[in-house]
């Protein structure tokens, strides 16, 4: 899921600010996962930002809503009347739910209420681990199903650093050593020789590194 986490409040006070109508919008599907934009963040956030304007002695108009995604046009439409009766919106989607918003509705201010952070796993209750780079050529097979690219601090992909002290990585006492991981789990796995081959550096050209990307799935066009 990609994961996200709420800007402070005063960050969002201040995007809201010059605004006296304001639809919340959240999305019900990865930012209501990580707690970050479902439709209880959305009910706290409206409480928290009428509170919080009316404190200062100004007046707004909070209406909240929440849609199945924000990524998509299927689902955002339904947000339409909701949008056309406030002057912004202040999205609780990812980064890409802001933009689908905002390339549809185009004369409607939107603003980020949650900074997106990475694509990750909820690995126990209340915590997040980053779990892959979105790199467009995935490897996970040579492995063992354990991502060095994204979870080794130094990204080797030849095994490891030596640095390791009981499974957690050097760069930081609370992670797991990806190659570690990777150790463990191919000898699970009967899969040792895997790492007998040499991978040669990755190639970045798949990943954002050369520029934002496009998958245009033709057997989809309509
Ligand atoms: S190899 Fe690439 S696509 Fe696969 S998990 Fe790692 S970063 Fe993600
Ligand atoms: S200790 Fe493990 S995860 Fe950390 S940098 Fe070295 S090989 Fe990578």
């Amino acid at each position: 899921m990609i994961v996200a986490e709420q800007k402070p409040m005063a960050e969002i006070k201040e995007l809201v600010a010059p605004y006296k109508k304001v639809l919340i919008l959240g999305c019900g599907t990865c930012v209501k996962t990580c707690f970050a934009g479902g439709e209880d963040e959305v009910a706290v956030m409206a409480s928290a930002l009428r509170l919080a304007f009316k404190v200062d002695g100004k007046e707004i108009h909070v209406e909240e809503q929440t849609v199945e995604r924000q990524c998509e046009d299927e689902f955002i439409q339904e947000s339409a009347p909701a949008i056309a009766r406030n002057e912004a919106v202040l999205s609780l989607a990812c980064g890409a739910g802001v933009q689908a918003m905002a390339r549809r509705f185009k004369s409607t201010p939107l603003l980020p209420g949650v900074n997106t952070t990475f694509i990750g796993v909820l690995e126990k209750p209340g915590l997040f681990t980053e779990e892959c780079s979105g790199c467009g050529d995935c490897k996970l097979a040579v492995f063992g199903g354990i991502c060095p690219f994204t979870r080794c601090a130094k990204k080797l992909l030849n095994g490891p650093c030596g640095g390791s002290q009981n499974g957690k990585c050097e760069v930081s006492a609370e992670t797991d050593c990806a190659w570690h991981l990777i150790i463990e789990r191919l000898t699970a796995l009967g899969q040792m020789d895997n790492l007998r081959t040499y991978i040669p550096p990755k190639n970045w050209r798949a990943s954002l590194a050369a520029g934002p990307r496009r998958l245009f799935r033709e057997d989809h066009v309509i």
